[in-house]
């Protein structure tokens, strides 16, 4: 407690002195810088101390002491000089406890102690030795006001604490009145969004449904025209290869003789007839493919035997002397697959190397790679732009300025590949040549 000083003394001794006490406590407080409420709470705490002690015994004394260093504080000492009730007096001044920051009961040089401190607010101004000195000058000066004095101030600050009360109820007013707003606020934004999100949720569930549906359709539109096709070409075979027949009827020298005119046109009208009997061909075998009637038959596959078979049955479309038509050996002596189909694919794919090459070289070839089988059917012709390597693989699509064909070849193949669990694609560029690779798993 360095730098303590006492401000001022009083005795207490008959029961008059506990409303002198309480005024002079509210006064020191005052002088000091307390806060009018923290006034009150002292001068109450004050005389329900004096009134205890004076209880326990008389000849009291009370000390106002302030503390300017560190944190200011008032302190105040209430003495009686009879010793052993600490006990006691600390049991009836719990409560009173509250209206300061400590308060404590002990046991003091002569008899028994109360001692209460309570800290100066900040704003309160400082205790310089210069104020101490008007402070003491002024309380020497206080002179105790009569009971009816004591109870008037008492009543003044009754209403000033109802005063405040009252203000604090409307300040919790207003407050709850902002906050049932705020909340209202709130509510409504929460089912704003809340609704937002329901007919979001709607749209995305309608979309779905939509999009359900569209590939319903889509599904039905393709059956219907793998349905189609194969029923039409069905339907144009028959009539297509009596056609043909007829023709050769008509050449056969066994017939009657034709002049050289009506032997031009006849055999104008079986070339047609050859070439519309290939389209009804590959339009029966690609609508099979799509309508999933294609079942493959897989066994162990001999690929040196099968390409020594597509050596056979392509030479002799690859007539042309500037072309090298080149079989190498398969690195993969065998794989697991349906060999029909299989034969069905690279023929085609040869076909189109050796049609659309003018010189240079077709080459197929096998090998392994991963657990897989890649066939490639390379050849040095005119290449395709790279944005058409998506587009030749599309029913009836030709390259513009292609040899006469029927568009088929392409997607029926990678439709058979498909079907192999496998996977078709093109390399190329125009003057670059192309190579089409089949990956095909070895089992
Ligand atoms: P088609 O050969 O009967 O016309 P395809 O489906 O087999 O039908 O091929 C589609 C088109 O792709 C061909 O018309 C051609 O323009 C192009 N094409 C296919 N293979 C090759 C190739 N090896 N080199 C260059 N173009 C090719």
């Amino acid at each position: 407690m360095t730098g303590a000083e006492s401000l001022i003394r009083m005795r207490l001794r008959v029961e008059q002195d506990v409303f002198a006490v309480r005024q002079l406590g509210r006064e020191v407080a005052r002088a000091v810088g307390l806060e009018q409420q923290d006034q009150t709470r002292l001068a109450t705490a004050l005389s329900e101390v004096a009134r205890v002690m004076l209880a326990a015994g008389p000849d009291g004394d009370v000390e106002f002491i302030a503390e300017p260093n560190g944190v200011p504080t008032l302190r105040v000492a209430v003495g009686n000089p009879r010793p052993g009730g600490v006990a006691e007096i600390g049991a009836q001044l719990v409560q009173v406890g509250r209206l300061v920051d400590t308060l404590e009961v002990g046991d003091g040089e002569s008899g028994t102690v109360v001692r209460m401190a309570r800290r100066l607010p900040a704003s309160a101004p400082r205790l310089t030795p210069e104020r101490m000195e008007d402070i003491r000058a002024g309380l020497v000066r206080h002179v105790p006001g009569t009971p009816l004095d004591e109870l008037s101030a008492q009543n003044q600050q009754l209403i000033a604490a109802l005063d405040e009360v009252r203000a604090q109820r409307d300040d919790l007013a207003r407050l709850n009145a902002e906050l049932a707003e705020t909340n209202h606020g709130v509510m409504a934004l929460y089912h704003q969004l809340s609704d937002e999100l329901e007919e979001t949720n709607r749209g995305v569930v309608a979309l779905y449904a939509e999009l359900d549906e569209r590939s319903l359709q889509l599904r039905a539109a393709s059956e219907a025209k793998s349905r189609f096709l194969a029923n039409v070409s069905h339907e144009l075979r028959a009539p297509v290869t009596a056609v043909i027949g007829l023709t050769r009827l008509l050449l056969d020298p066994a017939s009657d003789p034709l002049s050289s005119e009506q032997r031009r046109q006849v055999d104008l009208i079986g070339g047609s007839a050859g070439d519309l009997l290939t389209l009804v061909n590959d339009l029966l075998d690609l609508a099979k493919a799509e309508a999933g009637r294609v079942e493959p038959q897989c066994s162990e596959v001999d690929l040196r035997a099968l390409f020594g078979q597509l050596r056979g049955t392509l030479r002799p479309l690859a007539t042309r002397p500037e072309v090298d038509f080149v079989v190498e050996e398969p690195a993969v002596p065998s794989l697991r697959s349906d060999e029909v189909l299989l034969a069905r694919v690279l023929r085609n794919l040869l076909t189109n190397a050796v049609k659309f090459t003018a010189d240079g070289s077709v080459t197929l070839a096998a090998r392994a790679v991963d657990d897989d089988v890649e066939f490639t059917v390379a050849d040095t012709g005119a290449g395709i732009p790279a944005e058409l390597h998506e587009r030749i693989f599309e029913e009836f699509y030709q390259v513009p300025g292609s040899k006469a064909g029927t568009g088929l070849g392409l997607p029926y193949a990678r439709r058979l590949v498909g079907i192999l669990g496998g996977s078709l694609r093109v390399d190329s560029a125009p003057g670059a040549g192309s190579t089409f690779t089949v990956r095909l798993p070895k089992s």
